[in-house]
């Protein structure tokens, strides 16, 4: 099964993008969604993270606390290390085991991650057939983050600073994404790379010699 990475910066488009290519019956696992996931209330990071940074790190209803820890990171460089070395491994087994399930059914022509820090990360590159990047403007990321997120322009800018920029994203990506028009420009574009991603998907169980001794 082709399995590619879907990535871009902070308010590109990648959630609803994805969720188009679900919709075309994409097989997705996002791996932000499974990040809330450990460190809600219960989850496998909430023990770890309380034995590291103390009952301060959780919010009242037991989620990690994460402006709590989004403000700690940023003045402590080690405790950013610390948080990741709890969470990042739980998010790759997590991970893991989901693929492994979407394999086994065969259910979906292809698998899509969706990874925020793709091209921050050093082993996600490794790990997918394809990247597929979903692009806008700056401009139009801080201004459906400010909307979305209710954030200040500054809050954004500071998050857009701490990711790839849009030159870096380029450089990896295999396909790509144009999301500064109005959701409508998304279709288009999505049917070409779904048509592209099954016609891979088909062709990528078979190795050369087998195509050439079927
Ligand atoms: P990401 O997952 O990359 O952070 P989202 O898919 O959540 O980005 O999109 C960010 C915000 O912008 C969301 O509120 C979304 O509904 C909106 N949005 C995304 N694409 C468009 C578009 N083409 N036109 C208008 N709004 C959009």
């Amino acid at each position: 099964m082709l399995e590619i990475g879907l990535t871009g910066g902070i308010g590109s488009g990648k959630t609803r993008v994805a969720d188009m290519f679900a919709a075309r019956g994409a097989a997705l696992i996002d791996t932000d969604l499974i990040a809330h996931e450990i460190t809600a209330p219960g989850g496998p990071a909430i023990a770890p993270l309380v034995a590291a940074f103390g009952p301060g790190c959780l919010r009242q209803d037991g989620a990690m606390d994460r402006d709590a820890m989004r403000a700690l990171v940023f003045s402590d460089p080690s405790a950013k290390t610390r948080l990741e070395g709890i969470t990042h491994p739980l998010i790759r087994q997590v991970t893991e085991a989901r693929a492994t399930a979407i394999r086994e059914a065969g259910h979906n022509p292809y698998l899509i991650y969706v990874v925020p820090l793709l091209v921050e990360s050093s082993t996600w590159r490794a790990r997918v057939g394809r990247v597929l990047v979903v692009d806008c403007q700056e401009e139009t990321q801080i201004a459906r983050v400010m909307a979305r997120n209710g954030f200040t322009r500054d809050q954004v800018l500071a998050i857009m600073r701490r990711q790839a920029t849009r030159a870096e994203r380029m450089a990896v990506a295999d396909d790509l994404i144009d999301n500064d028009g109005p959701p409508e420009a998304l279709n288009a574009q999505v049917a070409k790379l779904d048509a592209l991603y099954r016609s891979l998907s088909d062709t990528s169980g078979n190795t050369s010699e087998n195509a050439a001794h079927p």
